[in-house]
C-alpha cells in the first residue's frame, strides 16, 4: 500500500484529496503546516512513498520545504501543487527539488496520473533489477568518466554519486539524447518540462549549473553540457 503525505492547509482540498487517494487504496496522511511537514519528512526518511506538496502553507512554504529536504538529502518523490498559469511557480517548485507539478485547481484524474507516475518510479528504484523486468537495457550513458544513470537518476563521478530530481533527470536525458545540437531554452522549457507560456529562462540556467556540479564540468576537465551563446546549451561527447 503506498503511503501519501498530504501537505495542504486548505482543510475541504486537504480532505478531498484524503478521500479520493484513500478510495484508490492508498495511505494518507495529511499536514497543514510546511515546517511540520520538512521535520517528519526528515525524521522518517522511509515512512512515506511520496508527498503532495502545496505552494501556499503556514509555517513554512512548498518551496522551502522541498529545498530543506533535499538538501538534506531526502529524495521522497514531490509532487508539487502550483497555482495555474505561474510558470515561474512551477520553476520555483522545480528548482526547488519537487519531481513533478500540477497546477491548482487541479483535476484529480491528472493528479492521480502524475501521483502514480512518481509512484511507480519509486518503486522500480528500490527493487534489486530496476531494468531487467519489461526493458532491454539500462539506460546509462557513460561520458568522459561520467556515469548518468538514467533508470536510477543518478549521475555518479569516481566515487561520489549524486541523486538528480525527476526534472534534472528529464533536462539531462534530453541533452543527452541530442548530443552535439544546439538545445534552446525556449525548447528546454516547451519540450523538456511542458511550459509552453514561460518565458523565464533563468532557472534553466540554475539547473545547468546544477548539472555541472554534479558533472564535474569544470576547469581540468573536458566540458561536456556546454553554454551556446545567444541559444541555449549543448552536450558534448568528447572525441
Ligand atoms: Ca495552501
Amino acid at each position: 500500500m503506498s503511503r501519501i503525505l498530504v501537505v495542504e492547509d486548505e482543510r475541504h482540498i486537504a480532505n478531498g484529496l484524503r478521500f479520493n487517494l484513500e478510495a484508490e487504496g492508498m495511505e494518507v496522511e495529511v499536514l497543514g503546516n510546511g515546517a511540520q511537514a520538512a521535520t517528519l519528512l526528515l525524521a522518517e526518511r522511509d515512512r512515506f512513498d511520496a508527498v503532495l506538496l502545496d505552494v501556499m502553507l503556514p509555517g513554512k512554504d512548498g518551496y522551502a520545504v522541498a529545498a530543506e529536504v533535499r538538501a538534506a538529502g531526502q529524495f521522497v518523490p514531490i509532487l508539487m501543487l502550483t497555482a495555474r498559469g505561474r510558470a515561474e511557480d512551477v520553476l520555483r517548485g522545480l528548482e526547488a527539488g519537487a519531481d513533478d507539478y500540477v497546477p491548482k485547481p487541479f483535476e484529480l484524474a491528472i493528479l492521480l496520473a502524475r501521483l502514480q507516475g512518481l509512484l511507480r518510479r519509486g518503486r522500480w528504484q528500490r527493487s534489486d533489477h530496476p531494468a531487467t523486468a519489461d526493458t532491454a537495457a539500462p539506460d546509462v550513458c557513460t561520458v568522459a568518466g561520467r556515469r548518468i544513470d538514467f533508470d536510477a537518476m543518478e549521475i555518479t563521478v569516481k566515487d561520489r554519486t549524486h541523486r538528480l530530481t525527476r526534472m534534472e533527470c528529464d533536462l539531462l536525458r534530453y541533452l543527452v539524447r541530442n548530443a552535439g545540437r544546439a538545445i534552446s531554452r525556449k525548447a528546454i522549457l516547451e519540450d523538456v518540462w511542458g511550459l509552453v507560456d514561460s518565458t523565464d529562462t533563468r532557472a534553466i540556467d540554475n539547473f545547468v549549473v546544477r548539472l555541472r556540479r554534479y558533472l564535474a564540468d569544470g576547469p581540468g576537465a573536458p566540458a561536456i553540457l556546454q553554454t551556446v551563446r545567444g541559444v541555449g546549451y549543448k552536450f558534448v561527447l568528447p572525441a
